[in-house]
């Protein structure tokens, strides 16, 4: 067909196609929402202490719509494609988890899915063998077209507990090993090699630097010195990584305000972007449970490609309990809606550092004036100060063009529970991504 027949008039043409463009834009706009999804999971095929299938039934039953698997430096995949462990047993390219004795995994995992369902042999020592099932032959039995979808990441756990995660991968990224003066160096070749992966599989797929604070391995200074890391875990869900800093360490969030202060009043414009996880592990006893931290993604879809094109852009939010109707910038004001909880009362922290601020800093030492060896760097309060704060459910802040960046904390007043064991943890809690006045966003960076 002539194009021309059906349009006679180039005009008419245009007017209709400019028709079809914007009329798509706005369904597409109107369709977005949140969609919930925890983006560091742990099962059998590392350290994790159950089969991959019921923890997915145990996201997908809890309001998640996505689900990471990121086990220590493999897929969930045959031919096995990471480490064998203690606990394992490689038969034909197959992961097999070995039980020496009664494990709660077991019972409930024969009962959920039945005999027929599960291979289970024994071994010479009489131990129970049951194989591993790959994510390709058990998402099918959970995935849900628009509610709840698994993708496939893993952590990739180097020396020297430099840890970073990565979603939606089809090949295990390589550690690089080092020694414990090298992680800056370290971080920034992972970071490298996921950007690498991205370049080449065309996934978008960001390397996210898990835990800082485990075993106080990486300060605000050596994450300064990664450049291109985009990602890091504001909040991670597993008892022991110090999310809170201690009396002489940095806190997490305390890293995100030097690092977004320093790069930004030196012309880095790549914001560093919060994510909670719960880095699950224990899904039996108390630990590193299920349902402490998350992401709330907001996309058209639910897909792998989608939401990571969402985070890409900022457009996400981070919560231990805390849910946002909305999070809005025009390039001068920020907005936050909270979705009001009945007898909740919340606390809106504008967060952000002035140019011209006193950015100098000096060693953290301990009571007798030494000096903590391998700790951030202790710099003015002027660093990530509240710039404004309210209990209104519906708030904003108007940048001045001062701001070097401004982020949105929100702390509600309800505790945040443990869900298998039920004991107090903290507050809950949400933290939105930062923006910086006058920078546009396009995907990877802000640019003016
Ligand atoms: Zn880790
Ligand atoms: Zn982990």
């Amino acid at each position: 067909m002539k194009i021309t027949a059906a349009f006679p008039d180039l005009k008419l043409l245009f007017i209709f196609l400019l028709t079809v463009i914007l009329t798509a834009a706005c369904q597409t706009d109107e369709e977005a929402r949140w969609w919930r999804g925890n983006m560091h999971t742990h099962t059998f095929w590392s350290d994790g202490d159950d089969f991959p299938e019921p923890v997915a039934g145990w996201y997908k039953e809890n309001g998640y719509n996505f689900l990471v698997f990121t086990d220590h430096n493999i897929l969930l995949e045959t031919p096995v494609t990471g480490p064998v462990r203690a606990g394992h047993r490689l038969i034909d390219q197959e992961l097999w988890q070995a039980f020496s004795g009664d494990h709660p995994a077991l019972e409930k995992y024969v009962n959920l899915f039945g005999d027929e369902n599960v291979d289970i042999r024994k071994d010479e020592e009489g131990n129970t063998l049951v194989r591993l099932k790959p994510l390709a032959e058990f998402r099918d039995e959970f995935e849900q077209h628009g509610e709840f979808l698994l993708i496939m990441g893993n952590e990739i756990t180097d020396q020297q507990a430099v840890h970073l995660v990565a979603a939606y991968q089809d090949e295990v990224i390589p550690t690089v090993g080092g020694k414990p003066g090298e992680r800056a160096a370290m971080m920034d070749e992972i970071v490298r090699r996921v950007d690498e992966y991205r370049e080449r599989s065309g996934r978008n797929t960001w390397a996210v630097l898990a835990h800082p604070n485990f075993r106080w391995a990486i300060t605000a200074e050596k994450m300064l010195e990664v450049e291109n890391l985009r990602f890091f875990e504001v909040y991670n869900g597993h008892p022991s990584v110090y999310n809170e800093g201690d009396e002489y360490r940095a806190s997490t969030e305390r890293m995100w305000d030097i690092v977004l202060s320093m790069r930004l009043a030196g012309g880095n414009t790549n914001l560093l972007y919060g994510v909670a996880t719960d880095d699950t592990h224990r899904y039996h006893g108390s630990g590193a449970t299920p349902g402490r931290g998350w992401v709330m993604v907001r996309s058209t879809e639910l897909t792998p490609g989608a939401l990571l094109d969402a985070m890409d852009r900022g457009d996400f939010y981070s919560s231990t309990g805390v849910a946002l109707n909305d999070v809005r910038f025009d390039g001068k004001r920020i907005e936050v809606d909270i979705e009001p909880v009945e007898g909740v009362t919340y606390t809106t922290e504008f967060i952000g550092t002035l140019s011209g601020s006193d950015m100098t800093s000096h060693p953290s030492v301990d009571g007798e004036g030494n000096e903590i060896e391998n700790t951030t760097r202790v710099y003015s309060d002027d660093i990530g100060k509240v710039l404004a704060a309210t209990n209104e459910l519906s708030s904003g802040y108007t940048l001045t063009g001062e701001e070097l960046y401004v982020r949105v904390k929100i702390t509600s007043s309800a505790d945040q529970l443990d869900r298998i064991t039920g004991e107090v943890i903290g507050k809950q809690a949400a933290w939105t991504q930062p923006v910086a006045p006058g920078l546009v966003r396009v995907p990877g960076r802000y640019l003016d």
